[in-house]
């Protein structure tokens, strides 16, 4: 397998599993701090801030920057910035994209705005609904972290962020324009953020609809690995293949 520069993980499935480290994972992190190559951690996740999931790796053991901790919120920040400088902006969301507008001093209305972003929001309420509708109906640009119908908890799946983006697209007409993963802003956003080739990148996760659809939309390598939601016979059956398979990242220690 090749040597890259940019390392691009999925986190769930990949680096973890809710709160448990894969130890495989982990070692081959380590590896590549040893080596000097710090890995890029990208997720969909648009409810925690790039301090919290810091925070949440470091009890795994996991050091890193905060600006190699890439999520869809983190996206969306970039992308109203560099397509809507000067935008008013309705956002339905948690601290995570609270936090990812704050940090590009992006203003928020809690009114009809010319652009609408949708995260996950756990406290949801039929009038942030009402705005959201509103302003879309009205033109506004819609954005939207993710599109996962449902995430996993102890409880079982949840209904995510692309559930209830899927509501205001029913009411208004307008579909969603999706900043997560299998569309390549987080990984265009790192690109261009540190300045890497195609060729030194590589996207490595466990989900093929999510993470090798991205590295395959971004035109990078991909790594698959039999660690998550899908297992490698499964994927094997898809026409767009990933570059290579992975039991578990061990593997490409040795
Ligand atoms: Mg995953």
């Amino acid at each position: 397998m090749s040597n890259y520069k940019a390392y691009c993980l999925d986190l769930d499935g990949t680096v973890y599993k809710g709160n448990t480290p894969i130890k495989e994972a982990v070692e081959f992190i380590h590896y590549l701090q040893v080596k000097g190559v710090e890995p890029f951690f990208v997720t969909n996740n648009s409810s925690m801030t790039q301090k919290q999931f810091q925070q949440k790796l470091a009890k795994m053991d996991i050091n890193t920057e905060t600006d190699h901790i890439v999520s869809s919120s983190i996206a969306a920040a970039n992308y109203i910035e560099e397509h809507f400088p000067g935008k008013s902006v309705f956002m339905i969301g948690e601290s995570g994209l609270q936090d990812a507008l704050d940090s590009k001093q992006i203003m928020r209305t809690q009114d009809v705005a010319e652009v609408v972003v949708m995260g996950i929001d756990r406290q949801i309420n039929y009038e942030k609904f009402a705005i959201a509708c509103l302003s879309v109906r009205a033109g506004a640009t819609f954005l939207s972290t993710n599109s996962d119908h449902a995430f996993p908890s102890e409880r079982g799946f949840l209904p995510g962020n692309g559930a209830f983006t899927k509501l205001v697209e029913y009411s208004t007409g307008v579909d969603a324009l999706f900043m997560g993963k299998p569309q390549p802003f987080m990984l265009e956003y790192i690109q261009k953020q540190f300045g890497y080739k195609k060729e030194e990148m590589v996207m490595i996760g466990d989900n093929y609809l999510t993470d090798v659809l991205t590295g395959i939309n971004m035109g990078i390598h991909t790594v698959h690995v039999n660690s998550g939601v899908n297992r490698t016979e499964e994927v094997r059956q898809k026409v767009a293949q990933p570059t290579y398979f992975l039991e578990s990242l061990s593997e490409w220690i040795i």
